[in-house]
């Protein structure tokens, strides 16, 4: 894959064969490297702890009626399989030229790693950490927790080392890329105190959102975009996924793009939203209401991981 040196927004609106799907984006395509995550030494620096003021899980921002919107993406990867990298929405994202926050696994940015280093060379995208291996933070101890954390940020690190010396050795300027994600989100939204306590330790935003998006079976029905839209309000955060796991996402998401610019929103990444006004903050974690996900803690093997036993 050849990737040009200009940053967006000069590739924005403009059709790159770099950006289009090919067989290896496809879901379960990509072999599964089961060995542990890289060591946390390459990504010494975390961003400084939170205050205990700023604990808590983020679902939306008080803009003050600004209609600012951010669309977040999840790349979830259990420990036992992989997952896919849906291009064909950050193909449509990048030449619409909508900014999207995307929390990638840890696992799935080593599978992924090609993919992961022409994401972080495009700055319309902002990366967050979805953990290692999607451990459910409801559930886990407090040492499988850290692992979690620790393995997404060394595996980020790493890959960003690599896509800066991609970079210089292309003879391109230096991509501005964060030394580490300060934003993290939980795996299947279940958390505890104890979960966002460590969070904050490591200086991580725990970023939910008000908008679960997607409905779980067919979300290329222009039903699904409509219903998603009503739920927008001013200061949203928005959940999808773009890892091939839910059906229909891309349709979707054109669908939503184009109610929400009719409606007169503007697209933030989440950082931007964050500096807009104040987080709504929560204890709790969930999808629309408190207690609504706690049926996902047996489904997903002991810890969440998949994996059946420790
Ligand atoms: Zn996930």
């Amino acid at each position: 894959m050849v990737m040009g040196c200009a940053p967006y927004p000069a590739g924005a609106g403009q059709e790159d064969s770099s950006w289009t799907i090919t067989a290896s984006d496809g879901k379960g395509v990509l072999p599964n490297d089961h060995s542990a995550p890289p060591a946390l030494g390459a990504c010494a620096e975390f961003p400084p702890a939170l205050p205990a003021s700023a604990q808590g899980t983020i679902r939306s921002v008080d803009t003050g009626g600004e209609k600012a919107v951010a669309l977040t993406f999840d790349m979830c990867e259990l420990a036992v399989s992989t997952t896919g990298c849906d291009m064909e929405i950050l193909s449509f994202l990048r030449q619409k030229g909508v900014p999207a926050t995307l929390f990638m696994g840890g696992k799935w940015m080593r599978t992924h790693a090609g993919r992961v280093i022409q994401i972080m060379r495009e700055s319309l995208f902002e990366i967050g950490s979805h953990a290692w291996t999607h451990g459910n933070f409801g559930i886990m101890t407090e040492q499988a927790m850290r692992g979690q954390i620790e393995g997404a940020q060394a595996q980020y690190a790493l890959l960003r080392e690599r896509a800066l010396r991609e970079a210089a050795e292309q003879g391109c300027q230096p991509p501005d890329i964060p030394v580490c994600t300060g934003l993290f989100r939980l795996p299947y939204g279940r958390c505890s105190d104890r979960a966002l306590e460590i969070l904050a330790e490591y200086g991580l935003k725990v970023i939910q959102w008000d908008v679960p998006a997607e409905s779980g079976k067919d979300n290329a029905s222009p039903a699904v975009a409509r219903a998603a839209a009503r739920m927008v309000k001013p200061g949203s955060i928005v959940l999808m996924h773009a890892n091939l796991v839910p059906r229909g996402t891309a349709a979707l998401v054109r669908g939503l793009v184009a109610e929400l610019e009719s409606q007169g929103y503007r697209f933030v990444k989440v950082s931007e939203l964050l500096g807009m006004g104040e987080p709504r903050l929560f204890r709790e974690g969930y999808f629309s209401r408190p207690g609504d996900n706690l049926p996902l803690d047996s489904r997903f093997g002991f810890d969440g991981t998949g994996r059946k036993k420790p």
